[in-house]
Protein backbone atom coordinates (compact mmCIF):
# COMPACT_ATOMS: atom_id res chain seq x y z
CA UNK A 1 0.00 0.00 0.00
CA UNK A 2 1.53 3.63 -1.16
CA UNK A 3 0.91 7.08 0.07
CA UNK A 4 -0.04 9.10 -2.54
CA UNK A 5 -0.61 12.77 -2.92
CA UNK A 6 -2.23 13.59 -6.33
CA UNK A 7 -2.21 17.95 -7.44
CA UNK A 8 -5.51 18.79 -9.95
CA UNK A 9 -4.91 21.95 -11.19
CA UNK A 10 -7.83 24.66 -12.18
CA UNK A 11 -8.66 22.72 -15.69
CA UNK A 12 -8.89 19.31 -14.33
CA UNK A 13 -11.40 20.96 -12.14
CA UNK A 14 -12.83 23.20 -14.26
CA UNK A 15 -16.84 22.01 -14.38
CA UNK A 16 -18.76 19.78 -12.20
CA UNK A 17 -18.22 17.20 -14.32
CA UNK A 18 -14.65 17.54 -14.41
CA UNK A 19 -14.59 16.96 -10.65
CA UNK A 20 -16.61 14.08 -10.57
CA UNK A 21 -14.23 12.44 -13.22
CA UNK A 22 -11.44 13.35 -10.96
CA UNK A 23 -13.63 11.55 -8.25
CA UNK A 24 -13.45 8.59 -9.68
CA UNK A 25 -9.91 8.60 -10.37
CA UNK A 26 -8.80 9.37 -6.61
CA UNK A 27 -11.72 6.55 -5.71
CA UNK A 28 -10.00 4.55 -8.13
CA UNK A 29 -6.82 5.28 -6.58
CA UNK A 30 -8.23 4.35 -3.30
CA UNK A 31 -9.67 1.34 -4.07
CA UNK A 32 -6.56 -0.47 -4.89
CA UNK A 33 -5.55 -0.12 -1.64
CA UNK A 34 -3.45 3.38 -1.59
CA UNK A 35 -3.84 6.26 0.87
CA UNK A 36 -4.34 9.71 -1.07
CA UNK A 37 -4.22 12.95 -0.23
CA UNK A 38 -5.23 15.15 -3.13
CA UNK A 39 -4.57 18.53 -3.51
CA UNK A 40 -6.72 20.95 -5.67
CA UNK A 41 -6.51 24.41 -7.24
CA UNK A 42 -9.52 26.59 -7.83
CA UNK A 43 -11.74 25.90 -11.07
CA UNK A 44 -10.08 27.53 -14.39
CA UNK A 45 -10.07 31.02 -14.61
CA UNK A 46 -11.75 31.77 -11.32
CA UNK A 47 -8.04 33.23 -9.67
CA UNK A 48 -8.13 35.78 -12.74
CA UNK A 49 -11.82 36.39 -11.98
CA UNK A 50 -11.54 37.20 -8.48
CA UNK A 51 -8.18 39.01 -9.18
CA UNK A 52 -9.96 41.66 -11.73
CA UNK A 53 -12.61 41.69 -8.72
CA UNK A 54 -9.82 43.37 -6.78
CA UNK A 55 -8.26 45.71 -9.19
CA UNK A 56 -11.42 46.91 -10.03
CA UNK A 57 -11.44 48.70 -6.43
CA UNK A 58 -7.78 49.17 -6.79
CA UNK A 59 -4.99 48.62 -9.01
CA UNK A 60 -3.09 47.76 -5.78
CA UNK A 61 -4.69 45.87 -3.48
CA UNK A 62 -3.96 45.73 -0.19
CA UNK A 63 -1.64 42.29 -0.09
CA UNK A 64 -3.57 41.15 3.02
CA UNK A 65 -7.07 41.49 1.96
CA UNK A 66 -6.37 40.11 -1.74
CA UNK A 67 -4.78 37.06 -0.54
CA UNK A 68 -8.16 36.45 1.34
CA UNK A 69 -9.89 37.15 -1.66
CA UNK A 70 -7.90 34.68 -3.90
CA UNK A 71 -7.92 31.63 -1.58
CA UNK A 72 -11.80 31.04 -1.79
CA UNK A 73 -11.27 29.62 -5.07
CA UNK A 74 -9.69 26.51 -3.56
CA UNK A 75 -11.97 26.21 -0.79
CA UNK A 76 -14.91 25.94 -3.44
CA UNK A 77 -12.98 23.24 -5.04
CA UNK A 78 -11.85 21.13 -1.87
CA UNK A 79 -15.86 21.02 -1.21
CA UNK A 80 -16.72 20.07 -4.06
CA UNK A 81 -14.42 17.28 -4.11
CA UNK A 82 -15.58 15.79 -1.34
CA UNK A 83 -19.00 15.86 -1.65
CA UNK A 84 -18.11 13.65 -5.26
CA UNK A 85 -16.34 11.86 -3.52
CA UNK A 86 -18.63 11.05 -0.40
CA UNK A 87 -21.26 10.37 -3.50
CA UNK A 88 -19.07 7.27 -4.17
CA UNK A 89 -19.08 6.40 -0.85
CA UNK A 90 -15.63 7.32 -0.31
CA UNK A 91 -15.12 9.00 2.80
CA UNK A 92 -13.59 11.83 2.36
CA UNK A 93 -12.49 15.54 4.17
CA UNK A 94 -11.79 18.64 3.08
CA UNK A 95 -9.36 21.16 4.61
CA UNK A 96 -8.16 25.04 3.93
CA UNK A 97 -4.44 25.34 4.02
CA UNK A 98 -5.07 27.22 7.51
CA UNK A 99 -6.59 24.25 8.96
CA UNK A 100 -4.01 21.90 8.38
CA UNK A 101 -1.25 24.38 9.61
CA UNK A 102 0.50 24.88 6.11
CA UNK A 103 2.64 27.97 8.08
CA UNK A 104 4.50 29.92 5.61
CA UNK A 105 6.06 33.93 6.16
CA UNK A 106 4.07 36.65 5.93
CA UNK A 107 5.25 37.69 2.21
CA UNK A 108 1.35 38.18 1.10
CA UNK A 109 0.27 37.10 -2.55
CA UNK A 110 3.92 35.00 -2.76
CA UNK A 111 4.24 33.37 0.66
CA UNK A 112 6.83 30.58 1.09
CA UNK A 113 5.76 27.43 2.85
CA UNK A 114 7.76 27.06 6.42
CA UNK A 115 6.28 24.17 8.27
CA UNK A 116 3.21 22.13 7.68
CA UNK A 117 1.64 20.13 10.52
CA UNK A 118 1.21 16.39 9.30
CA UNK A 119 -0.72 14.98 11.91
CA UNK A 120 -4.47 16.00 10.76
CA UNK A 121 -3.79 14.66 7.89
CA UNK A 122 -2.56 11.31 9.36
CA UNK A 123 -5.49 10.70 11.74
CA UNK A 124 -7.64 10.54 8.27
CA UNK A 125 -5.78 8.97 6.53
CA UNK A 126 -5.71 6.42 9.60
CA UNK A 127 -9.80 5.97 9.61
CA UNK A 128 -9.53 5.13 6.46
CA UNK A 129 -10.62 8.95 4.77
CA UNK A 130 -9.16 10.93 1.85
CA UNK A 131 -7.88 14.11 2.59
CA UNK A 132 -8.77 17.13 -0.23
CA UNK A 133 -6.54 20.05 0.86
CA UNK A 134 -7.09 22.98 -0.88
CA UNK A 135 -3.72 24.44 -2.67
CA UNK A 136 -1.95 27.83 -2.85
CA UNK A 137 -2.81 29.01 0.59
CA UNK A 138 -1.15 29.17 3.56
CA UNK A 139 -1.45 30.87 7.71
CA UNK A 140 1.05 32.78 8.86
CA UNK A 141 2.01 32.91 12.60
CA UNK A 142 -0.03 35.64 13.28
CA UNK A 143 -3.41 33.55 11.57
CA UNK A 144 -3.20 35.80 8.35
CA UNK A 145 -4.18 34.20 5.41
CA UNK A 146 -1.25 33.85 2.74
CA UNK A 147 -1.11 32.78 -1.12
CA UNK A 148 2.20 31.12 -2.49
CA UNK A 149 1.84 33.12 -6.16
CA UNK A 150 0.84 31.84 -9.34
CA UNK A 151 0.41 27.99 -9.94
CA UNK A 152 1.49 27.75 -5.93
CA UNK A 153 -0.97 24.18 -5.71
CA UNK A 154 1.52 22.53 -7.04
CA UNK A 155 4.13 23.80 -4.07
CA UNK A 156 1.06 22.60 -1.86
CA UNK A 157 1.46 19.39 -3.34
CA UNK A 158 5.23 18.96 -3.24
CA UNK A 159 5.53 20.06 0.66
CA UNK A 160 2.43 17.84 1.54
CA UNK A 161 4.59 15.14 0.18
CA UNK A 162 7.31 15.77 1.96
CA UNK A 163 5.63 16.52 4.81
CA UNK A 164 3.38 12.84 4.84
CA UNK A 165 6.93 10.96 3.45
CA UNK A 166 4.78 9.99 0.34
CA UNK A 167 6.02 7.70 -1.91
CA UNK A 168 5.13 9.06 -5.06
CA UNK A 169 3.39 13.55 -5.81
CA UNK A 170 1.70 13.04 -9.03
CA UNK A 171 1.33 16.38 -10.90
CA UNK A 172 -1.79 16.08 -13.04
CA UNK A 173 -2.63 18.46 -15.19
CA UNK A 174 -4.16 19.29 -18.94
CA UNK A 175 -1.09 18.28 -20.71
CA UNK A 176 0.15 14.61 -20.16
CA UNK A 177 3.55 15.39 -19.22
CA UNK A 178 7.01 17.79 -19.29
CA UNK A 179 7.82 18.32 -23.04
CA UNK A 180 10.42 19.53 -25.05
CA UNK A 181 8.43 22.87 -25.54
CA UNK A 182 5.05 24.00 -24.75
CA UNK A 183 3.16 21.87 -26.95
CA UNK A 184 0.19 24.61 -27.05
CA UNK A 185 3.41 26.57 -29.50
CA UNK A 186 4.82 23.81 -31.16
CA UNK A 187 2.32 20.78 -32.28
CA UNK A 188 5.48 18.21 -33.11
CA UNK A 189 6.87 18.83 -29.27
CA UNK A 190 7.83 15.55 -27.89
CA UNK A 191 6.79 14.53 -24.66
CA UNK A 192 10.03 13.46 -21.68
CA UNK A 193 9.86 10.39 -20.03
CA UNK A 194 12.33 11.87 -17.95
CA UNK A 195 13.74 15.27 -17.02
CA UNK A 196 16.14 15.86 -13.92
CA UNK A 197 15.37 17.93 -11.29
CA UNK A 198 18.07 20.44 -12.46
CA UNK A 199 16.77 20.79 -16.11
CA UNK A 200 13.22 21.09 -14.56
CA UNK A 201 14.32 24.17 -12.37
CA UNK A 202 15.85 25.64 -15.04
CA UNK A 203 13.22 25.30 -17.54
CA UNK A 204 10.48 26.23 -14.61
CA UNK A 205 12.69 29.78 -13.75
CA UNK A 206 12.66 30.31 -17.82
CA UNK A 207 9.17 30.40 -18.14
CA UNK A 208 7.84 26.88 -18.71
CA UNK A 209 5.24 27.10 -16.15
CA UNK A 210 3.96 23.71 -16.10
CA UNK A 211 5.14 23.69 -12.61
CA UNK A 212 5.96 26.25 -10.58
CA UNK A 213 9.66 26.70 -9.24
CA UNK A 214 8.88 26.62 -5.95
CA UNK A 215 7.63 22.93 -6.33
CA UNK A 216 10.61 21.65 -7.89
CA UNK A 217 13.08 23.54 -5.51
CA UNK A 218 11.02 21.56 -2.68
CA UNK A 219 11.06 17.92 -4.36
CA UNK A 220 14.48 18.34 -5.01
CA UNK A 221 15.78 19.38 -1.30
CA UNK A 222 12.95 16.77 0.54
CA UNK A 223 13.75 14.42 -2.13
CA UNK A 224 9.93 13.70 -3.38
CA UNK A 225 9.41 12.00 -6.56
CA UNK A 226 7.57 13.78 -8.47
CA UNK A 227 5.58 12.88 -11.70
CA UNK A 228 3.69 14.95 -14.17
CA UNK A 229 0.54 13.32 -15.97
CA UNK A 230 -2.88 14.33 -18.01
CA UNK A 231 -6.42 14.32 -15.77
CA UNK A 232 -8.06 13.67 -18.75
CA UNK A 233 -6.45 10.06 -20.48
CA UNK A 234 -3.85 7.33 -18.27
CA UNK A 235 -0.07 7.55 -19.37
CA UNK A 236 2.89 7.67 -17.41
CA UNK A 237 3.44 11.27 -17.86
CA UNK A 238 7.13 12.57 -17.00
CA UNK A 239 9.08 11.46 -13.75
CA UNK A 240 11.84 14.19 -12.47
CA UNK A 241 14.83 12.48 -11.55
CA UNK A 242 18.54 13.16 -10.33
CA UNK A 243 20.72 12.75 -12.80
CA UNK A 244 22.12 9.60 -13.59
CA UNK A 245 25.70 9.57 -14.59
CA UNK A 246 25.13 6.13 -16.57
CA UNK A 247 22.01 7.78 -18.39
CA UNK A 248 23.18 8.87 -22.24
CA UNK A 249 21.69 12.69 -22.19
CA UNK A 250 20.60 14.90 -24.67
CA UNK A 251 22.02 17.65 -25.59
CA UNK A 252 18.92 19.71 -24.80
CA UNK A 253 15.94 18.94 -23.28
CA UNK A 254 14.21 21.77 -23.99
CA UNK A 255 13.07 25.29 -24.52
CA UNK A 256 11.60 27.66 -22.42
CA UNK A 257 10.01 30.96 -22.76
CA UNK A 258 9.09 33.96 -20.92
CA UNK A 259 6.40 36.18 -21.96
CA UNK A 260 6.50 38.61 -18.95
CA UNK A 261 9.93 40.01 -18.95
CA UNK A 262 10.47 43.98 -20.04
CA UNK A 263 13.56 45.92 -21.28
CA UNK A 264 14.98 49.07 -19.68
CA UNK A 265 18.14 50.93 -21.10
CA UNK A 266 20.21 53.92 -20.32
CA UNK A 267 21.83 55.64 -22.77
CA UNK A 268 25.04 57.59 -22.74
CA UNK A 269 25.77 57.23 -19.07
CA UNK A 270 29.72 57.70 -17.96
CA UNK A 271 32.06 54.94 -18.03
CA UNK A 272 33.66 55.01 -14.75
CA UNK A 273 33.66 52.94 -11.65
CA UNK A 274 30.46 52.40 -9.71
CA UNK A 275 28.19 53.16 -12.16
CA UNK A 276 26.30 49.75 -12.60
CA UNK A 277 25.97 50.19 -8.61
CA UNK A 278 24.17 53.68 -8.86
CA UNK A 279 21.92 52.27 -11.78
CA UNK A 280 20.98 48.68 -10.15
CA UNK A 281 20.91 49.87 -6.09
CA UNK A 282 18.12 52.11 -6.49
CA UNK A 283 15.95 49.37 -8.78
CA UNK A 284 16.77 46.65 -5.81
CA UNK A 285 15.83 48.83 -2.98
CA UNK A 286 12.70 49.79 -4.68
CA UNK A 287 11.96 45.86 -4.56
CA UNK A 288 12.44 44.95 -8.50
CA UNK A 289 14.06 41.67 -9.77
CA UNK A 290 16.69 42.22 -12.32
CA UNK A 291 17.12 39.00 -14.78
CA UNK A 292 19.25 39.61 -17.60
CA UNK A 293 22.19 42.47 -17.94
CA UNK A 294 24.03 43.90 -20.68
CA UNK A 295 26.43 46.74 -20.58
CA UNK A 296 28.00 48.16 -23.80
CA UNK A 297 31.16 50.15 -23.92
CA UNK A 298 30.95 53.11 -27.01
CA UNK A 299 33.99 54.56 -28.23
CA UNK A 300 33.24 57.99 -26.41
CA UNK A 301 33.76 56.36 -22.85
CA UNK A 302 29.98 56.21 -22.24
CA UNK A 303 28.35 53.29 -22.12
CA UNK A 304 24.69 52.02 -22.94
CA UNK A 305 22.94 49.70 -20.12
CA UNK A 306 20.17 47.15 -20.51
CA UNK A 307 18.55 45.32 -18.01
CA UNK A 308 15.26 43.13 -18.09
CA UNK A 309 12.54 43.65 -14.75
CA UNK A 310 9.42 41.98 -15.10
CA UNK A 311 6.49 43.25 -17.41
CA UNK A 312 4.60 44.58 -13.85
CA UNK A 313 7.55 46.61 -12.76
CA UNK A 314 8.97 48.11 -15.63
CA UNK A 315 6.92 51.89 -15.62
CA UNK A 316 8.04 51.87 -11.60
CA UNK A 317 11.77 50.84 -13.14
CA UNK A 318 11.40 53.69 -16.03
CA UNK A 319 10.40 56.29 -13.25
CA UNK A 320 13.55 55.41 -10.90
CA UNK A 321 15.64 55.61 -14.17
CA UNK A 322 14.23 58.87 -14.96
CA UNK A 323 14.82 60.12 -11.80
CA UNK A 324 18.70 58.96 -11.02
CA UNK A 325 19.32 59.33 -15.58
CA UNK A 326 19.94 63.29 -14.49
CA UNK A 327 21.86 63.05 -11.98
CA UNK A 328 24.14 60.60 -13.86
CA UNK A 329 24.46 63.10 -16.83
CA UNK A 330 22.87 59.87 -18.69
CA UNK A 331 21.43 60.49 -21.61
CA UNK A 332 17.98 59.11 -23.03
CA UNK A 333 16.06 56.54 -21.18
CA UNK A 334 13.69 53.97 -22.19
CA UNK A 335 11.55 50.63 -21.77
CA UNK A 336 10.53 47.73 -24.20
CA UNK A 337 7.48 45.71 -22.78
CA UNK A 338 7.07 44.28 -26.26
CA UNK A 339 10.00 41.41 -25.61
CA UNK A 340 10.13 37.85 -25.07
CA UNK A 341 12.94 35.75 -23.80
CA UNK A 342 13.69 32.19 -24.85
CA UNK A 343 15.96 29.29 -23.62
CA UNK A 344 17.82 26.22 -24.62
CA UNK A 345 18.08 24.16 -21.69
CA UNK A 346 19.97 20.86 -21.51
CA UNK A 347 22.87 19.39 -19.05
CA UNK A 348 24.31 17.68 -21.48
CA UNK A 349 25.15 21.26 -22.55
CA UNK A 350 28.31 20.84 -20.10
CA UNK A 351 30.11 18.84 -22.40
CA UNK A 352 29.36 20.61 -26.00
CA UNK A 353 30.56 23.49 -27.45
CA UNK A 354 28.88 25.25 -30.28
CA UNK A 355 25.19 25.08 -29.08
CA UNK A 356 24.50 28.92 -29.07
CA UNK A 357 26.21 29.37 -32.16
CA UNK A 358 23.92 26.79 -33.61
CA UNK A 359 20.96 28.98 -31.76
CA UNK A 360 22.17 32.34 -33.39
CA UNK A 361 22.38 30.51 -36.48
CA UNK A 362 18.23 29.22 -36.67
CA UNK A 363 17.34 32.63 -35.53
CA UNK A 364 19.64 34.34 -38.07
CA UNK A 365 18.39 32.38 -41.13
CA UNK A 366 14.71 33.24 -40.33
CA UNK A 367 15.92 37.03 -39.97
CA UNK A 368 15.23 37.55 -36.32
CA UNK A 369 17.43 40.37 -34.55
CA UNK A 370 18.46 38.92 -31.08
CA UNK A 371 18.56 41.86 -28.51
CA UNK A 372 20.40 40.52 -25.72
CA UNK A 373 22.30 37.35 -24.90
CA UNK A 374 23.00 35.51 -21.58
CA UNK A 375 24.70 32.14 -20.71
CA UNK A 376 25.16 29.70 -17.77
CA UNK A 377 25.87 26.28 -17.50
CA UNK A 378 23.25 24.59 -18.75
CA UNK A 379 21.17 27.29 -20.70
CA UNK A 380 21.29 29.88 -23.62
CA UNK A 381 18.81 32.51 -23.59
CA UNK A 382 17.82 35.24 -25.80
CA UNK A 383 15.93 38.32 -26.03
CA UNK A 384 13.98 39.00 -28.71
CA UNK A 385 10.66 41.00 -30.42
CA UNK A 386 7.53 38.83 -28.66
CA UNK A 387 6.14 38.97 -31.91
CA UNK A 388 8.74 36.55 -33.17
CA UNK A 389 7.82 34.43 -30.26
CA UNK A 390 6.43 31.58 -31.78
CA UNK A 391 8.31 31.82 -35.12
CA UNK A 392 11.23 31.65 -32.89
CA UNK A 393 10.51 28.51 -31.27
CA UNK A 394 9.27 26.18 -33.83
CA UNK A 395 12.83 26.73 -35.91
CA UNK A 396 14.88 26.25 -32.52
CA UNK A 397 12.78 23.14 -31.92
CA UNK A 398 13.35 21.94 -36.05
CA UNK A 399 17.16 23.13 -35.82
CA UNK A 400 17.97 21.17 -32.31
CA UNK A 401 15.85 17.78 -34.18
CA UNK A 402 13.27 18.36 -30.39
CA UNK A 403 10.66 16.28 -32.05
CA UNK A 404 12.75 12.57 -32.62
CA UNK A 405 15.14 11.48 -29.78
CA UNK A 406 18.06 13.16 -29.87
CA UNK A 407 21.46 12.07 -28.71
CA UNK A 408 24.90 12.90 -28.82
P1 LIG B 1 -2.65 23.57 -14.15
O1 LIG B 1 -3.85 24.47 -14.17
O2 LIG B 1 -3.00 22.12 -14.23
O3 LIG B 1 -1.72 23.88 -13.01
P2 LIG B 1 -0.92 25.03 -15.96
O4 LIG B 1 -1.62 25.82 -17.01
O5 LIG B 1 -0.36 25.74 -14.79
O6 LIG B 1 -1.89 23.84 -15.53
O7 LIG B 1 0.28 24.20 -16.63
C1 LIG B 1 0.04 23.36 -17.74
C2 LIG B 1 0.38 24.12 -19.02
O8 LIG B 1 1.79 24.36 -19.07
C3 LIG B 1 0.12 23.34 -20.29
O9 LIG B 1 -1.22 23.50 -20.70
C4 LIG B 1 1.11 23.95 -21.27
O10 LIG B 1 0.51 24.89 -22.14
C5 LIG B 1 2.10 24.70 -20.39
N1 LIG B 1 3.50 24.36 -20.66
C6 LIG B 1 4.51 25.26 -20.83
N2 LIG B 1 5.66 24.64 -21.08
C7 LIG B 1 5.43 23.31 -21.06
C8 LIG B 1 6.24 22.16 -21.25
N3 LIG B 1 7.55 22.25 -21.51
N4 LIG B 1 5.65 20.94 -21.17
C9 LIG B 1 4.34 20.83 -20.90
N5 LIG B 1 3.51 21.89 -20.73
C10 LIG B 1 4.04 23.12 -20.80
N1 LIG C 1 -5.35 29.01 -8.42
C1 LIG C 1 -3.99 29.49 -8.38
C2 LIG C 1 -3.59 30.08 -9.73
O1 LIG C 1 -4.40 30.14 -10.63
C3 LIG C 1 -3.02 28.45 -7.93
C4 LIG C 1 -2.86 27.26 -8.85
O2 LIG C 1 -3.73 26.97 -9.67
O3 LIG C 1 -1.85 26.58 -8.73
O4 LIG C 1 -2.48 30.52 -9.89
MG1 LIG D 1 -0.21 25.35 -12.75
Amino acid sequence: MALIVQKYGGTSVGTVERIEAVADKVAGARARGDDVVVVVSAMSGETNRLLELANAINDTPVPRELDVLLSTGEQVTIALLSMALEKRQCPARSYTGAQVHILTDSAHNKARIMDIDAERVQNDLRAGRVVVVAGFQGIDENGNITTLGRGGSDTTAVAMAAALKADECQIYTDVDGVYTTDPRVVSNARRLDRITFEEMLEMASLGSKVLQIRSVEFAGKYNVPLRVLSSFEEGKGTLITFEDENMEQPLISGIAFNRDEAKLTVRGVPDQPGIAHKILGPIAEANIEVDMIVQNVGADDTTDFTFTVHRNDCSKGLEILKSIGKNLGAGEVNSDNKIVKISLVGVGMRSHAGIASNMFKALAKEGVNIQMISTSEIKVSVVIDEKYLELSVRALHDAFGLEEATSV
